[in-house]
């Protein structure tokens, strides 16, 4: 059974409401890893909607957290005066909205591409509408034992004053910078400090401020198991660099316990999607962002790719290496078509639109050969490969599949499944043999006959052998005559897709 199933089936017997959550601090563009984790908890969302439970999924965007780090693309002179003030009070590169809204909106169009719609709420207005304040004030009046509960779970040591709320500076309007040194029931006393953090500068402003309604956030590691009591969530895991032993994670489910009194999440801990290749990983210095990848890929087979592993298991994706986006589509295909119940489960959850299985669409890899020979009419190729017409299903994917096959040709694909004819005779024509001149005068004759290229792709190699030459000598005339290169797609179906009359003067030229 797909794991997320076997969850869901568990979770439900209990017969109670459930929500599942996931957030993001949108600190600039997302990285595509990111998505990984939406797209887990979708999983989660809808296997439980379909075991009929009542089910909830929310996405919280961080936009109190303070920036601490500056995107490379962003200008220096403009936002290095922001650093340590929340993200929602930052403008947008692009004027209008905030940077938190810019960035998280840039977001969640992704991966609502992707079929993940989650409820989006925003952080800063969770503290503002006081959904928070409940949680605020257990944690300032048991700041001691929260303290406790650090020491005992992570091992590290904090100051003895340690309170876990943060202010927004009531002078420099930042809350990277700030301390709060105590708590009287009523307000929270802190300090802007000039040198709290090494990546922004406080004004030293010492003031104090009501702790409720917006007026500054709780610590991390607090602010997150508060999230859970404040909305009742029951189901949410995380990377698994905070699942590790004393991480984060556990230090949050101790203090939903002992401070909140609420019984922690479901946790799926999860690992991570990297996204490897030279072109990818220097692109504009923060390594590729979610938008970036959906660009490449249709919706379906992007989410396909998150869904099939389980979350534990490594995803290592290299679009560069040769095999890397032929072998996914067709992947995606056998999945399709198949009649394994636990791989089609995993196609039917990749499925964004519930789209039908049924359709015939060429294999990827032919595709990006076919695109790539000048005349060719797909559709009429489609539908002689298929046997039969193609139906409106068929010509929709095969569109579809045509653009993808010519961003990878553009982005990805490696010089040796790249061709072009050449308009005039390549020099590398002086490479053949007489035997392949040969060859290349017997083709002209051949090409006389009918236009079935399984055949005639049949009756070149037979020539060749017939001259003495290998089956790799015989194509390799070929391609050297027309595309000045030693290998290309299927000879029979290059030749065919060409005008004749080119061919038969450029073969003519090239047996001289
Ligand atoms: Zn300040």
């Amino acid at each position: 059974m797909f794991w997320a199933d076997k969850v869901a089936k568990e979770l439900a017997k209990s017969g109670k409401p459930q929500l599942v959550d996931d957030a993001k601090t949108p600190s600039g563009r997302v990285h595509v890893g990111a998505l990984r984790g939406v797209v887990i908890h979708d999983l989660i969302y809808k296997a439980l909607k379909e075991t009929g439970a009542t089910v909830k999924y929310t996405f919280i965007i961080d936009d109190m957290d303070p920036m601490d780090d500056l995107p490379t693309y962003l200008s220096k002179d403009k936002y290095k005066k922001y650093m340590g003030v929340p993200l929602k009070d930052i403008p947008s590169p692009q004027g209008g909205d905030s940077y938190a809204k810019h960035y998280a909106k840039e977001f969640i169009h992704v991966f609502n591409k992707l079929g993940a719609k989650p409820e989006i709420l925003w952080n800063s207005e969770l503290y503002s509408s006081g959904k928070l304040d409940k949680q605020i004030k257990l944690a300032l009046d048991n700041a001691e034992k929260i303290q406790e509960i650090y020491e005992k779970i992570s091992g590290s040591k904090r100051p003895r004053d340690f309170i876990p709320f943060q202010p927004i500076c009531e002078q420099c309007g930042k809350i990277g910078t700030t301390v709060a040194t105590s708590w009287n029931g009523e307000y929270v006393n802190y300090e802007c400090l000039e040198n709290k953090v090494d990546w922004a500068k406080g004004c030293g402003y010492k003031g104090k401020i009501s702790p409720f309604i917006g007026k500054g956030k709780l610590s991390w590691r607090v602010e997150w198991p508060a999230k859970w009591a404040a909305l009742g969530v029951t189901i949410e895991g995380e990377g698994k660099d905070h699942a590790s032993r004393g991480g984060s994670r556990d230090t949050a489910n101790a203090i939903a316990k002992e401070i909140f009194g609420y019984e922690p999440p479901y946790d799926i801990p999860y690992e991570h999607f990297l996204l490897s290749g030279r072109k990818m990983s220097s692109s504009k210095g923060i390594g590729v962002s979610a938008r970036e990848i959906s660009e490449i890929l249709p919706a379906e087979v992007l989410r396909f790719l998150m869904v099939r592993p389980w979350p534990m298991q490594h995803i290592d994706f290299n679009p560069e290496l040769e095999h890397t986006i032929p072998k996914l589509f067709d992947d995606f295909d056998i999945a399709r078509k198949t009649k394994d119940p636990d791989l089609k489960r995993i196609w039917n959850l990749s499925s964004v639109e519930r789209k039908t299985e049924d359709y015939f669409v060429l294999r990827f890899g032919d595709l990006v050969n076919l695109v790539q020979m000048p005349n060719m009419d797909l559709e009429s190729e489609s539908e002689s490969r298929k046997g039969a017409a193609l139906t409106k299903k068929d010509k929709e994917e095969l569109k579809e599949r045509v653009i993808y096959a010519k961003i990878y040709l553009e982005a990805f694909a490696p010089e040796n499944i790249k061709f072009t004819v050449n308009k005039t005779l390549p020099d590398k024509v002086r490479m053949l043999t007489d035997k392949q001149k040969a060859l290349l005068l017997k083709v002209i004759d051949l090409m006389q006959k009918g236009s079935d290229p399984e055949a005639f792709q049949n009756e070149v190699y037979q020539a060749g052998r017939n001259i003495g030459l290998s089956s790799a000598e015989t194509f390799k005339a070929i391609y050297i005559a027309l595309l000045g290169k030693e290998s290309g797609p299927k000879a029979a179906w290059l030749i065919l897709s060409l005008d004749k009359k080119f061919v038969k003067e450029r073969f003519k030229e090239a047996g001289k």
